[in-house]
This record gives structure tokens, C-alpha cells and sequence, in this order.
């Protein structure tokens, strides 16, 4: 049986990181069917919208997609595709784990971090208008109960289906009274339905520092949007970068695999990043389908290749310039060789 994925390459450097993806995915034996389906600013030129309805549908029939980045203009010019994909199919969860590969680079060892972001609501919610057109703008920062708690919810689940201790609550409740107050007051509550799982909460300036400082007092960060964005970022930050942290959105029944990684479009067609996030994210797409055996080892054949430092993309180099590194493909050949 081969398992039927929507694909989109996305674009900068996303399609070269996608098809590194796609090719160890190959590699595990399992059997992919891959429905292409392109979306972003070559699409709206084309089309007259960045993200066509047959995008939306192929997620829906399929269930499960792996995604490359899509840029979004700074200020101006459509929505983020990324946002909108997340907000359109309610994949209201983005999963961030953050652990430490040995033999990357990095001023930590050990970390061993998941960041739980709210995904549909907050800040990204889309609401803003300008009151004084060129003098004044507004956002809108929508938090609902409902929305809170089925997050909140996600987060414990996780942790007790993972195995794993502990949920902090990140938020900014000291200020943001009404809308931080309700999200600290709806996870407070449900944390009493599971007493078995430690729970604390954070005010987000101080999280950033403690996980700066100390971040093995932490274990699962459940955050609203915005707060969920730079503290993953930040935990990226602790294992190496960017180029090796993996994402999931995952909803009801639907669920899209990507790298935490923007589109780096400075890098774009020159075969030059990192392909470990995407390919990561591969790995947790393989376990969402039940296949953990082959996710394992997919992991292991990264762990091992980047552990050797030989195969590895400029940013994994101890000299960013080392002229010994490899490019994207040919480091996605090193894990499917060590596959074998
Ligand atoms: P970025 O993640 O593209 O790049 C930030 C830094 O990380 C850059 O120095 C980049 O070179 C480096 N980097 C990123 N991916 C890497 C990889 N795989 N290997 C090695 N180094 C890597 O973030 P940005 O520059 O802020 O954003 C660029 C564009 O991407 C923007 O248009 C932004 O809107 C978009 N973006 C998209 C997504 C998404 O599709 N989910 C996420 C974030 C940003």
C-alpha cells in the first residue's frame, strides 16, 4: 500500500530541501504517492491567488502533507500561504520538538525541548485596519476559550502519550490581562484534569532566559501564536539552528508536515542548505502515519551522517566557509546511503 501525500515544494530554497525529503522518504521502502501542488507568489502571478482551492483540497482527500517554505513579502502584498494553510484546514497544533543531535554544533548539550504553538488564533489572526491610514494601525489579538483549550489540551495529551514530565504555559498575563489572563486561566483549569503531569507557567520575557540559561528545567512549552513562534525559533537556536528543526501542524484528522525554516531565498537554486529540518519533518510524518520503525531510522541515518561531519551543509561546519561541505542533495545521498 502506498500511502498518498499532498506535496508542496514551496519555494527559495524550499524545493531543493523537499526533494532531499522526498528521496530518503523513498529510500525507507514504504510507498509514497505524491500529488504535487505548487502555491506562493509564482502562483498568484499565474493564478490570482497565492494559495488555489486545489491546494486546500488535495490536504483535505489525503489527510497528511509535507510542505517546503513559501516566502511572504515583509509589510506588503498577500498573507502568509504558511498561515493561511494552517488557518484554512484548523491545524491548530504546530509541534516543535527541539533535541539536541550530537555532532551538531551548539553552546548546549542535552536539550530535549517541544514547543506546542497555538496555530489559528492570536496575533496571526489576520485582523488589523488602519484608524488613521499612514498614522495609526491596529491588530487584533483574538484569544478564545475554546481555541485555548483544545491546545492546552493538545500539550498534556502529548506529554502523556510521549512519556514525557512536564507542560509550562507561556504567556504575558501580567499585562495582557483580558486575552493572556483567559489562556493562563483555561490552562490552569485543564491542568487540573491531569493531575499525573506536572504543570507551571511562564511569563514569555522570563521563558526566553530561562531557556537561554537552564532549558533542561523545561520539557513541553505550550504558547500561544506569536509567543509560539520566537520561542521556537529560540529553542531552534539551542540545538544548532534552523536548518536542523523539524514542524508539524497537526488538526482533526488532517496534518502538514514542514521545516521550522523560512525560505531562505538567498540560498534559493544553489543546492546549499541544510535538507536535515525538512527531512526531519519527513520523519515526523512517518511516525504520524504509524510508521515509527522507519522514522527511527531515518533519524539514526542524520544522527549518524551528521555525528560523522563529512556529508554535512556549510551551516553544520565548524567554518561556514569550509570548502569540504557539501550541498543539499549530496548530504541526503550520505543518509540514504547510511540507510542502507
Ligand atoms: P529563514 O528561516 O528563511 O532564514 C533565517 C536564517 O536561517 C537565514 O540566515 C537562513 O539562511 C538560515 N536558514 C534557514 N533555513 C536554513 C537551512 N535549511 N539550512 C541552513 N540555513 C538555513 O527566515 P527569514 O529570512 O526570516 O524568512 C525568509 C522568508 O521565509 C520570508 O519570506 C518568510 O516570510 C518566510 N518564512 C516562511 C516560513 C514557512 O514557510 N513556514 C517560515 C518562516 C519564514
Amino acid at each position: 500500500m502506498a500511502y498518498r501525500v499532498t506535496l508542496i515544494p514551496g519555494d527559495g530554497t524550499g524545493p531543493e530541501v523537499i526533494e532531499a525529503a522526498r528521496r530518503v522518504l523513498e529510500a525507507t521502502g514504504i510507498g509514497f504517492e505524491w500529488d504535487v501542488q505548487r502555491a506562493g507568489a509564482e502562483v498568484l502571478k499565474e493564478r490570482g491567488t497565492p494559495l488555489p482551492q486545489e491546494v486546500l483540497d488535495s490536504i483535505r482527500a489525503n489527510g497528511v502533507g509535507l510542505k517546503g517554505p513559501i516566502t511572504t513579502a515583509l509589510g506588503t502584498g498577500f498573507r502568509s500561504v504558511n498561515v493561511a494553510i494552517r488557518q484554512r484546514l484548523d491545524l491548530y497544533a504546530n509541534l516543535r520538538p527541539a533535541k539536541t543531535i550530537p555532532g551538531v554544533r551548539s553552546r548546549y548539550d542535552n536539550v530535549d525541548l517541544v514547543v506546542v504553538r497555538e496555530n489559528t488564533e492570536g496575533l496571526y489572526a489576520g485582523i488589523e485596519h488602519y484608524p488613521i491610514p499612514g498614522e495609526a494601525a491596529e491588530s487584533i489579538r483574538l484569544i478564545t476559550r475554546a481555541k485555548s483549550e483544545r491546545i492546552v489540551r493538545f500539550a498534556f495529551d502529548y506529554v502523556r502519550r510521549h512519556e514525557r514530565r512536564k507542560v509550562t504555559a507561556v504567556h504575558k498575563a501580567n499585562v495582557l490581562k483580558f486575552s493572556d489572563g483567559l489562556f493562563l486561566q483555561v490552562a490552569r483549569e485543564v491542568s487540573d484534569e491531569y493531575p499525573d503531569v506536572e504543570f507551571e507557567d511562564r511569563i514569555v520575557d522570563n521563558m526566553c532566559m530561562q531557556l537561554v540559561q537552564k532549558p533542561e528545567l523545561y520539557d513541553v512549552l505550550v504558547c500561544p501564536n506569536l509567543y509560539g513562534d520566537i520561542v521556537s525559533d529560540l529553542t531552534a537556536g539551542l540545538v544548532g539552528g534552523l536548518g536542523v528543526a523539524p514542524g508539524a501542524n497537526i488538526g482533526h484528522r488532517l496534518a502538514v508536515f514542514e521545516p521550522v525554516h523560512g525560505s531562505a531565498p538567498k540560498y534559493a537554486g544553489q543546492n546549499r542548505v541544510n535538507p536535515t529540518a525538512a527531512i526531519l519533518s519527513g520523519a515526523l510524518m512517518l511516525r504520524y502515519l504509524g510508521e515509527k520503525e522507519a522514522a527511527e531510522r531515518v533519524e539514526r541515518a542524520v544522527a549518524e551522517v551528521i555525528a560523522e561531519g563529512k556529508y554535512v551543509t556549510y551551516d553544520l561546519k565548524e567554518d561556514r566557509d569550509d570548502p569540504t561541505a557539501v550541498g543539499t542533495q549530496e548530504m541526503a545521498e550520505a543518509i540514504i546511503s547510511r540507510m542502507k
